[in-house]
């Protein structure tokens, strides 16, 4: 998508552990001009999906999945970083490894949000190694729903986890994919 990959090359900074920096219109300071925009063309990538719920995780994948909903005329439903795991049986659980922060957590959704009736479309800001991605779908199977699609903003294509999720039969649609970056002229590179 050529307005946010435009935006990536004026707005985005380049850190040297593999991470693109794209805080003033992506993930803190949110542009909602270009997250309708982004909403829009996922709706176009999808037009021919049963889509009954968006799907995201805290807290970065949440702004963009509302705009994206919006688009669909579903709810969102987020995955929530959980202190402690209440074993009572309302939860779908699972754990991911935060790739920013390396934490692992242990993440949850209610059972009242998702079930074997529901047809997700997952969204999130960024695609790396795939940990977050991996760790919604096993919600989503837990659930005994059905994931239609993966709409990710910024897939990093020199991480594996967009090829994994492509190789494993997801449809999985980014509106960019950076194929290479260099943190010391800060040049992008896209697919
Ligand atoms: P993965 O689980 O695929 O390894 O990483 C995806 C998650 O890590 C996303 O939800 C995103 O929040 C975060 N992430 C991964 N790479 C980047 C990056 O380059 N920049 C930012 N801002 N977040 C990233």
């Amino acid at each position: 998508m050529e307005l946010l990959e435009e935006r990536i090359r004026r707005d985005g900074v380049v850190k040297s552990e593999g991470v693109l920096k794209v805080d003033s219109f992506l993930n803190h300071q949110l542009d909602i001009d270009l997250f309708d925009a982004m909403g829009a063309e996922f709706k176009r990538l999808f037009a021919d999906v049963p889509v009954t719920k968006i799907l995201t995780i805290e807290a970065s994948g949440i702004g963009i999945a509302c705009v994206v909903a919006r688009h669909f005329g579903v709810p969102v439903v987020f995955a929530k970083k959980a202190q402690s795991i209440n074993l009572d049986g309302e939860m779908y659980t699972t754990r991911i490894q935060s790739f920013t922060h390396g934490r692992i957590y242990d993440v949850i959704v209610s059972k009242k949000f998702l079930g074997p009736t529901d047809h997700v479309l997952i969204i999130d800001d960024f695609l790396a190694n795939g940990c977050a991605l991996n760790g919604l779908i096993e919600l989503v199977d837990e659930a005994g729903a059905t994931v239609e699609g993966i709409g990710i903003a910024v897939e990093k294509g020199f991480q594996p986890g967009g090829a994994e999720l492509r190789a494993r039969g997801y449809r999985l649609e980014s509106l960019a994919i950076v194929e290479s970056m260099d943190p010391d002229t800060g040049e992008v590179v896209f697919r």
